[in-house]
């Protein structure tokens, strides 16, 4: 058998693939990813697709970029893993006084993990036993929002709150306050974005008032709730939230890890608000889709209540065998350098008007509910009737077909639902992002015109 369909025919009898309904899998011919460059993505027959998603959110100069494929060859050369645990290596070291430098002024201390539910799991330990040893030790809830995603292990679950991803593990979890988060569109309150007043806050100050003293911290993705659909918040949410979690001393998490590194525009989503959190994750963008690291960052304040004597076991507990990976920490200090060097985020603002320049297109489309963008985060609402709102029934898969036709035309993108994503690497050059927005364009029309 050629080699093409043997691996076909081996992927569908030995992997399982995440966040797939393998029934629908087995039935279709897969795409197998031999090779990249640039923003396009070669299949093992040969066939180039433009790498719509980022590969899950995660490319940021392009595939194999030279600066950062040298610092990876380069530091093999040296030693590809040692353990943070109790000795150090110089790519974690430089790495660390990087991201303290570029992230909100505040956060001064980087813990190392290796994917962004881990950055979350270690944010939320973190934060509860802070207050342990501050001698609060009734604060052993979290605040977390409606239509949250933080990551599939158990603590990040917890706090999630994308019903279809998360009931069905409800017994295995630990009780959250769960409030309202904006979401215009379906606005929860049934107002109008500035005349709101953002009237959803008040769940949360609410829940503030009434059970601070049991909370240890409130958790959010800043300005974009990402895996929810791409909803981006109101000016000011941000700002508010920060406000209210310092007003009744409850620590604030910053899960940035689909907002980080330039996505919304700025490095960081919390920049755009000028707002310190008291944790910060990060994971995605943080090597440049290289290789799989994350962090969590947080202030002088929280990691001196961990400082004791030995036998006091004020220790933080948690680790990962491959915490501080040189291999990948030598990735991330290159592509922060390439931020730099080719003044990425600069150049990247004249692209973010022409994307939505272009998705103003969208709305000649009578299927498009909502379009919805922050910096390259773009999130395009499919619906069943645009003046009702009313989505289509999930049997008729209307985003997987996009997706699909979109495939069919050069295009590699994933949807949430039927909102179709487009998340480009932001180093993508204009030519190719006018092609995909186009090819994605033509595709919701073909699909949507036979319903
Ligand atoms: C993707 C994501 C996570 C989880 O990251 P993994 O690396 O997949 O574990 C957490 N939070 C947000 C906001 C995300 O988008």
């Amino acid at each position: 058998m050629e080699r093409e369909r043997r691996l076909e025919e081996w992927d569908k009898r030995y992997l399982w693939h995440p966040f797939t309904q393998m029934k629908d899998y087995e039935a279709q011919e897969p795409l197998i990813v031999e090779r990249a460059e640039g923003v396009y993505l070669v299949d093992i027959n040969g066939r180039r697709y433009i790498d719509g998603v980022s590969s899950l959110w995660v490319n940021v100069h392009g595939h194999r970029h030279p600066s950062i494929d040298r610092a990876v060859r380069e530091q093999l050369e040296r030693v590809a893993h040692s353990t943070l645990l109790g000795l150090s290596n110089p790519p974690a070291i430089e790495l660390a006084k990087r991201l303290v430098e570029i992230a909100p002024e505040g956060l001064t201390r980087v813990f190392y993990s290796d994917n962004g539910a881990t950055a979350v799991e270690v944010a939320l330990k973190m934060a509860f036993q802070y207050w342990q040893h501050k001698g609060e030790r009734q604060r052993t809830c979290f605040i977390s929002f409606e239509n949250a995603y933080h990551g599939d292990t158990l603590g990040a679950v917890s706090v999630g709150g994308i019903d279809l991803f998360h009931r069905i593990f409800s017994p295995l979890l630990f009780p959250t306050y769960r409030v309202k988060a904006p979401y215009c569109y379906r606005c929860p309150e049934g107002l109008r974005y500035p005349g709101c007043g953002l009237a959803c806050l008040r769940a949360l100050e609410e829940t503030l008032k009434r059970h601070h003293r049991e909370c240890a911290a409130l958790i959010i993705e800043p300005v974009v709730q990402g895996a929810a659909g791409m909803i981006v918040h109101p000016a000011g949410f941000l700002r508010r939230v920060r406000e209210l979690c310092t007003e009744y001393g409850v620590l604030m998490i910053a899960d940035e890890v689909a907002t980080g590194f330039g996505r919304t525009g700025r490095m960081f989503a919390c920049e755009h608000e000028g707002v310190t959190p008291d944790l910060m994750c990060v994971a995605k963008g943080i090597t440049g889709g290289y290789l799989p690291l994350a962090a969590t960052l947080t202030t002088e304040e929280i990691y001196e209540a961990f400082l004791g004597e030995y036998h006091e076991f004020k220790t933080f507990f948690h680790g990962h065998t491959y915490t501080g990976n040189p291999l990948a920490c030598a990735a991330a200090c290159a592509n922060l350098e390439v931020f730099e060097k080719e003044r990425t985020l600069e150049r990247m603002a004249t692209k973010v008007e022409l994307l939505a320049e272009r998705l103003k297109e969208f709305w000649s489309l009578p299927h498009v509910g909502d379009v919805r963008q922050k910096g390259f985060m773009v999130g395009v609402e499919l619906v069943a009737d645009r003046k009702t709102k009313e989505p289509f029934p999930p049997q008729m898969k209307v985003g997987q077909k996009v997706i699909l036709e979109a495939r069919r035309q050069g295009v590699v993108i994933r949807p949430l639902g039927d909102v179709i994503v487009l998340m480009p690497p932001l180093a993508i050059p204009e030519g190719e992002l006018e092609r995909l927005v186009e090819i994605v364009y033509h595709a919701i029309e073909k699909v949507t015109a036979t319903i």
